[in-house]
């Protein structure tokens, strides 16, 4: 081959291939990982340099060179990440740009935006310490601030918290020469015998520490399958400190709302450093800061959400994903990727370990274990000696209701909180009724966008579709027939709250919904307030199932979960039963028994039978059997094209001559048809279903198929995507 004179470019645009480019007049090819700015068009493009090569398909007289190269040349992503990217866009199919942009922080996409000086520390001088002795006199937030620094070198963040004035105060003890700044050093892991010891671990948590530390430095797929309390965290802190130890880089994945406070503190505490915290909710110099510590290696622990899982981490040696089931790991639109899937490739590609924690592991990572490709570990024992909650089940067709709760659960509540404990209610619909309806005419609100109702909230005196998003006032009289006779009909969480402050007045009433806990922190300050153990009344959505830990909670009261029981979607019996089974766990997890209170039309469904009387296990071996012979996933492969437009017919026309265009080969297709909620937003969502019986036989037919996609004239009037691996249909 010619020695390389052009570079590939990883340009954000939605188109399916990469683009060629010569060096800049004069000057070297970039090197691979770099940004560049480059012509396209008209315009110019920030793009990341992917390969070198000898040959291009587009005529050198074409070919432009690139106009600028940032970052002094240095890459950005370092070969085995872009490797990794690389099979992201070809596993996907999703246009290579896009997904190389995405996996950028914000503050790096636009030219302006170099690596950031990693923030300085500060320190007390001698001078300064004269200047502490002689006590605070007229200037005590200077004299706290001195105070601050002759405990420890603090960061700028740290300061922060003296006061608003801590910026001025910082300024003046610069200048006096009583403090000085200085690099700060990597993340502050304490020495180890420096750190406060965990508890003894109990055998099972011993056992898989050990088989997991094993693996180190070679990569193999390990499910902790824990039941809630069981010690699932001191496993991975254990792990951890071996990582860390050794000087090695470990990434924890966790899903969007599990990113608590409490889990960043207890890092903290045990492992005394700071973690490198990156999600999407960050500003963008605070995620381009942590993204460069990790990049640099001055983090050694990362810890984020799904956008975390692709920063550079040159001394990777562990992985973590904990709730490895839960549904956020999977993007939803745009570049749809599986965290989990891809977490697991990285880790396979780097040679180290990966972790999946769950209680209630999903069916894919279960079939896994079962076959034995992934390490099983399971802990069947809460940790705190705290037992399993005990079950009741209660047949709403023969319970008088208050409020879509039982007379016998309202008792249970009662009984609860008189012992001084804390009960929950768990009901997955926020806002305050489904439906507004006219109970003259009939009438209820219904979204004009989407096949959907609109859901009342009446605090803020509106209907709410919660799929588009789309709001208007909610209406005094009926706009039908005039009536005044609008009533909510159901329950949301914000009906039942009120109605428990009826039912139970002067108890302390906390509601957990996306409604309520929007403004930053109030969320962290509920959850704190649960904490402290008095007793209280908890309302909420499944916001409430996810990995918190509140001792005094001895009671839950799972409202209704009749709609899984007999959903379109396959996956929903899954969902249901790690719902319940998550729900569940928030009961009792300290020294006092729980009890679960689950209220159905249906107590005699088999699958609940089993879920209830078995267990999680048994239930997610059966759900596997029934996919098996179904040829579903984990058992068989989907893939879905999805599209999308305002009219119908025209999402149909392009879907059935996709169809026509299928190459020929084992996978079946199904469709086209209409998604379970068709309409989103004023357009209409349908696709077409692949399923085979082999991954490779799939993507074979679907990388063949996919130029003959994009050759479709009717194509260019709809939205459409691939979706491999679909979650939702
Ligand atoms: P999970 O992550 O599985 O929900 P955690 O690791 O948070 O469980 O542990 C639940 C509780 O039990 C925590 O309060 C933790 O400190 C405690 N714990 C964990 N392991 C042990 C142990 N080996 N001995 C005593 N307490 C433990
Ligand atoms: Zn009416
Ligand atoms: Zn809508």
């Amino acid at each position: 081959m010619a020695d390389p004179s052009f570079i590939q470019v990883a340009l954000p645009v939605p188109l399916p291939q990469l683009f060629d480019y010569l060096a800049p007049p004069g000057g070297p090819l970039p090197a691979v990982g770099s940004r560049v700015v480059v012509p396209f068009g008209r315009r110019k493009l920030l793009g990341v340099v992917t390969g070198h090569s000898g040959q291009s398909e587009v005529p050198a007289a074409r070919l432009l060179p690139v106009t600028a190269v940032l970052d002094d040349n240095e890459p950005m992503f370092d070969p085995a990440l872009l490797d990794l990217l690389r099979w992201c866009w070809q596993y996907y199919k999703h246009a290579p740009g896009e997904v190389v942009a995405g996996a950028l922080p914000p503050a790096l996409r636009s030219a302006g935006n170099g690596l950031p000086q990693p923030p300085p520390q500060f320190r007390i001088t001698a001078d300064g310490r004269q200047r502490l002795l002689q006590g605070p006199g007229r200037a005590p937030v200077q004299h706290a601030m001195l105070e601050a620094l002759a405990a420890a070198p603090c960061r700028a963040d740290t300061l922060a918290a003296i006061g608003s004035q801590w910026r001025k105060t910082l300024a003046a003890l610069l200048e006096n020469g009583w403090a000085a700044s200085e690099p700060a050093p990597p993340d502050g892991l304490l020495a180890r015998s420096d750190r406060p010891p965990g508890p003894q671990l109990l055998p099972d948590q011993q056992a898989a520490v050990a088989a997991i530390g094993q693996d180190f430095g070679r990569f193999r797929c390990h499910l902790l399958d824990g039941v809630t309390g069981s010690g699932k965290t001191e496993v991975y802190l254990r792990l951890l400190e071996s990582v860390l130890d050794a000087g090695g880089q470990a990434l924890v994945l966790v899903p969007e709302i599990g990113l608590t406070p409490q889990l960043l503190r207890r890092f903290r505490q045990r492992l005394g450093l700071e973690p490198a915290v990156i999600h999407s909710g960050l500003a963008a110099g605070e995620r381009l800061q942590a993204w460069a510590a990790a990049r640099s290696g001055r983090a050694s622990l990362i810890v984020g959400t799904r956008s975390a899982l692709f920063v550079p981490l040159p001394r990777a040696r562990l992985i973590i994903l904990d709730e490895e089931h839960d549904a956020s790991f999977k993007q939803q639109d745009g570049f749809r990727y599986s965290a989990r899937d891809v977490a697991v490739k990285r880790a396979a590609e780097l040679g180290i370990p990966v972790v999946l924690g769950s209680a209630t592991p999903s069916l894919e990572s279960l079939k896994n274990a079962l076959e034995g490709r992934y390490g099983w570990h399971r802990l069947r024992e809460r940790a705190t000696q705290a037992a399993l909650p005990s079950w009741r089940v209660l047949d709403m067709r023969q319970h008088g209701v208050f409020h879509g709760l039982a007379e016998a659960a309202l008792e249970a509540i009662t009984a609860c909180l008189a012992r001084g404990e804390q009960a929950m209610v768990f009901l997955n619909r926020r806002g305050y009724a489904p439906v507004l309806m006219c109970q003259t005419c009939g009438w209820h609100g219904l979204c004009e966008r989407c096949d959907a109702h609109l859901t009342w909230h009446r605090g803020a005196g509106r209907l709410v579709c919660h799929h588009c998003g789309s709001q208007r006032r909610a209406p005094a009289l009926c706009p039908d027939c005039r009536a005044d006779a609008l009533m909510g009909a159901g329950e949301g969480t914000q009906q039942l709250e009120e109605a428990l402050e009826r039912r139970f007045p002067g108890v302390r009433i906390l509601r957990f919904d996306r409604d309520q806990t929007a403004r930053k922190g109030v969320l962290d300050r509920q959850i704190e307030e649960v904490r402290k153990g008095e007793p209280c009344l908890l309302v909420g959505t499944q916001m409430l199932a996810k990995g918190h830990h509140f001792p005094g909670m001895t009671l839950v009261v799972i409202v209704n979960i009749d709609q899984a029981l007999y959903s379109a979607d396959y996956r929903a019996l899954e969902r249901m039963g790690q719902m319940i089974e998550q729900v569940a766990g928030r009961a009792g997890r300290s020294d006092k028994a729980g009890t679960v209170v689950l209220q159905t039309l249906h107590p005699e469904h088999p699958a609940l039978a089993l879920l209830l009387g078995q267990g999680y296990e048994a239930y997610a071996r059966w759900l596997l059997e029934e996919r098996q012979l179904a040829g579903l996933p984990p058992v068989g492969y989907q893939a879905l094209l999805r599209a999308d437009a305002h009219e119908r017919a025209r999402v149909e026309r392009f879907l059935q001559e996709a169809a026509a265009a299928f190459p020929a080969g084992g996978t079946r297709l199904f469709g086209p048809m209409p998604a379970i909620m068709e309409r989103v937003g004023g357009r209409s969502r349908m696709y077409l279903m692949l399923q085979a019986g082999s991954r490779a036989e799939l993507h074979g037919q679907v990388d063949a198929w996919l130029p003959r996609l994009r050759e479709l004239k009717t194509g260019r009037q709809v939205r459409w995507a691939i979706d491999m691996d679909p979650q939702e249909l």
